[in-house]
This record gives structure tokens, C-alpha cells and sequence, in this order.
């Protein structure tokens, strides 16, 4: 049955959304109120591709069958059980088939509610890891500049977002940035670019002006997704691991949008054939449909703990949340779907044909960049003298009127679609932007 929930004008006024111009937003609003598959249907009855999914979430497409059944049994089954200091099946299944599906050496798993929890989680593991083995002077963490790692106040201080920290006061102390690698010699490379692998030897400089010991952790998202899908220079990551390897200080891939077959592995670790030491995930894990995140470790991360009394708490933290019951069927259930409909090898067999599909926008009017990887891709935008950000947002409101939903990032058009999309949906959608993109010229 359709829910039925017609809204009058006033009945926006109590939501202050997130990351949205609420103004704007409640004189046009854009409202979704149905998904399947590729599409949502606006409140005015039309089919929207999904380029998104959702928010670099719903990699299987949109009220799966399979995800759906396994909610409603959990929620009917059991609705909530604790996991402090109590258990329930789905949470150790789920641990587990993450656990399979992780590079090799990732083997254990802390659950959260989302990517910014995943990141604050790993930031305090990483400090209290070193402090468990005697190395209490190690709390210093390493960012990168136009690094997105959530909102809370451990990823907005890595983080390297300016609009993100500004507001917020002094943030946490003893951050540094590694400078980002979005460099214009690389301005449209197909899939990685040549250029910045150097960029990486900052983290020397770092260690030398501060001395490794006293440096927890470096976190890094393995691809910019938020920031308008910036790609590692070939070489870049190796560096990273082998300089934090060298200097003993832990390597976090925040992979809460590579995760999940986005670039064609499960993970970008495998795609990059670059092992961090954790691995902050969310989004996919559940597509979407479910708030959960998790942060993977290793054994040896994990066992640095388990040292003590084995009736005392060996890390105090934890969520209410963490290991929801439905959010681990949810789980189980998407791990499922990826795995028997083979969506991480068919994004890796679509990236050619989305690759150059994407690639084929690049006369038109104000593009200066195109970027693409797996099935992420991101149209970079001249910006309007003055006026940053206008003339993106300006085609995401025409693509949306036309059929599409894309997400833009300043002037970045950044396109993520669901794992399922088809060929003739990825030319339907470079058709359809390319008319947006002529038009707004
Ligand atoms: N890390 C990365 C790399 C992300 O892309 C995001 C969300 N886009 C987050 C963390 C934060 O996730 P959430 O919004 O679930 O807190």
C-alpha cells in the first residue's frame, strides 16, 4: 500500500535539513516519494534516474526484494537487543561476512551508525592502540586537504573541507594536513592520473617537523568522493603505506564511498592493491536503506587490546546502536545481493563503456575537467566569476526536471549510479545532461 503523505506548504517549516539550501529548497522543493531499481518518483509523478545512489549509498538500486524481506523478519523477529555486554546472531554474521569480503589481515569489525561515527571510531582506536603497546605519545593525526570524512569533530579536524571547520571553533588539536592532489596537469585523465605521486613526501616533512612518535594515525579517503571525485596519482598510495609503514604510524582508508564495489572490488584497498592497517565503511553496507557503518582492523590492531583481565572492558566505546539487529539483517542482506548478482564484477566490466561515456561530455560549454574511476564518475564546471558554486547547482535543478539525479560538489557535477545501471540508462543519462549542459550555456 502507498503511504500516503501529502504535505501542505507550511509542513516544511520544522525540518531544518542537513547540507541544504533550506530556503531554497522549501520555495521549489524537490520531493521524492517512491524508489525502485534505477528510479525515484517525484511527488509530481515522474520517473528520476538515480545517478546518485541516493547519497554513493544504494550500490544494489533502490527497494531490493531481498533487503526488504530481511527487515521486516528481523523487525518482527526481534526488534532491538543490546550489544553491550550482550549478543545476537546477526551482528557476529554480518562481522563475518564483511570479514571475507575485506582485504586479507582485515579481520575484525566495530560497528557504527554512519561514516562520520566510523571515522571518529577509528581516530580513537588508532590513539588508544598505541597507548595500549606503550606508546602514549602517539595522538597526533594527519588529514588531507579536500578530505571528507563525516561531520563529527574527529572527521571535521582531518577533514579538509574549509566550509566544514570554519564555523565550528578550534576543532581538535594536533591535526596536520597532507596537501590534496588535485593537480590541473592531470585535468582530463581517464581513469588515474600520471600526476602527484611526490605529493605523498609531505608526510616525511610532517614526521620530521613533529617526530613519529608522536603521530597516531594518517586518514585518507583511498578516492575523494565528496570532494568531487578526486583520484590518487598512480604511486601515490603506495608511498603512504611504505612511509607510515616505515615510521609506525597506522594507515586508515576512509572507504565509506569506495566501499562496496564502487570502483569494481569490494573495496578500493583491493582495487589499489594498497592494505591500510583500518578501514572506515558505511553507506553500502547496507545500501543505504538502514543507518549502520563499521570500521574494519587488523589482528594485530584488535589483539593489542586483549591483553588485560579478560572480565574488563578492553576499549570503552561504543553506540546504543551499534550492531543493530535490523541494521545487521540489512546487512547480511545486501552483502547478499552483491555477492549473487555479481554487482562489484559487473561495475568493473561497465567502467570502460561508463568511461567513455562520461568522457564524451567534454566539449561542451564551461567543462574544464572530467574524472572517472569504476562507476564514479565527476564533471568539473568553470565557475561564474563571483559567484561559486551558481552554475552547478543551476543544471543540478535542470537535471532534475529533466529525468536525473546527480549531486554537485561546488562546481563539480560528481555521478555515482548504482551498481545495476544499464547501458542504454548510462546513455540516457549522458544524453539528458548534455541537453542540460547545451541549455545553461
Ligand atoms: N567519510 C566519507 C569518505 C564520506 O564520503 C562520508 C559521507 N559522504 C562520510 C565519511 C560521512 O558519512 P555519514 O554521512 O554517514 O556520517
Amino acid at each position: 500500500m502507498a503511504l500516503d503523505r501529502k504535505l501542505a506548504p507550511n509542513d516544511l517549516r520544522a525540518f531544518w535539513m542537513p547540507f541544504t539550501a533550506n530556503r531554497q529548497f522549501k520555495s521549489a522543493p524537490r520531493m521524492l516519494v517512491a524508489a525502485k531499481d534505477m528510479y525515484y518518483t517525484s511527488a509530481d509523478g515522474r520517473q528520476v534516474l538515480d545517478v546518485t545512489a541516493g547519497l554513493w549509498c544504494c550500490n544494489a538500486g533502490h527497494c531490493r526484494p531481498k533487503i526488504t524481506e530481511a527487515i521486516q523478519q528481523q523487525a518482527a523477529e526481534m526488534d532491538y537487543a543490546p550489544a553491550f555486554q550482550m549478543g545476537h546472531p546477526a551482528a557476529f554474521e554480518l562481522a563475518n561476512r564483511l570479514v571475507d569480503i575485506a582485504p586479507d589481515g582485515m579481520d575484525h569489525v566495530f560497528f557504527t551508525n554512519s561514516g562520520s561515527e566510523s571515522v571518529d571510531t577509528a581516530l580513537k582506536i588508532a590513539i588508544a592502540y598505541h597507548r595500549a603497546r606503550g606508546e602514549g605519545t602517539r595522538t597526533r593525526l594527519i588529514g588531507r586537504e579536500r578530505g571528507y570524512h563525516g561531520v563529527g569533530f574527529g572527521g571535521i579536524s582531518v577533514g579538509g573541507i574549509v566550509n566544514n571547520r570554519k564555523f565550528f571553533g578550534s576543532l581538535l588539536n594536533g591535526v596536520d594536513h597532507l596537501p590534496h592532489t588535485h593537480l590541473p596537469e592531470n585535468a582530463m585523465t581517464k581513469g588515474q592520473p600520471e600526476h602527484g605521486a611526490n605529493l605523498a613526501d609531505e608526510l616525511e616533512r610532517i614526521v620530521a617537523l613533529h617526530g613519529a612518535e608522536t603521530i597516531a594515525a594518517v586518514i585518507v579517503e583511498p578516492m575523494a568522493g565528496s570532494t568531487g571525485v578526486l583520484l590518487p596519482p598512480k604511486g601515490y598510495l603506495e608511498k603512504l603505506r611504505a612511509i607510515t609503514k616505515k615510521h609506525g604510524i597506522l594507515l586508515i582508508f576512509d572507504e565509506v564511498i569506495t566501499g562496496f564495489g564502487r570502483l569494481g572490488s569490494a573495496f578500493a584497498a583491493q582495487h589499489f592493491g594498497v592494505t591500510p592497517d583500518m578501514m572506515t565503511t558505511a553507506k553500502g553496507l547496507t545500501n543505504g536503506v538502514i543507518p549502520m557503518g563499521a570500521v574494519l582492523a587488523t589482528a594485530e590492531i584488535h589483539d593489542a587490546f586483549m591483553s588485560g583481565p579478560p572480565n574488563v572492558i578492553e576499549l570503552f566505546h561504543g553506540y546504543t546502536y551499534s550492531g543493530n539487529p535490523i541494521a545487521s539483517a540489512a546487512g547480511i542482506a545486501t552483502l547478499a545481493t552483491y555477492r549473487e548478482e555479481g554487482l562489484f564484477e559487473r561495475a568493473a566490466e561497465l567502467a570502460p563503456y561508463w568511461e567513455q561515456a562520461i568522457h564524451s561530455l567534454k566539449d561542451h560549454p564551461h567543462v574544464i575537467d572530467i574524472r572517472n574511476m569504476g562507476l564514479i564518475g565527476a564533471v568539473e564546471l568553470e565557475p561564474i566569476e563571483g559567484q561559486p558554486t551558481k552554475r552547478a547547482f543551476d543544471i543540478f535543478v535542470k537535471a532534475f526536471e529533466a529525468g536525473i539525479m546527480i549531486r554537485t560538489t561546488g562546481d563539480i557535477i560528481a555521478m555515482s549510479p548504482p551498481l545495476i545501471i544499464s547501458k542504454a540508462q548510462i546513455d540516457d543519462l549522458i544524453g539528458k545532461l548534455g541537453d542540460v549542459l547545451k541549455a545553461a550555456a
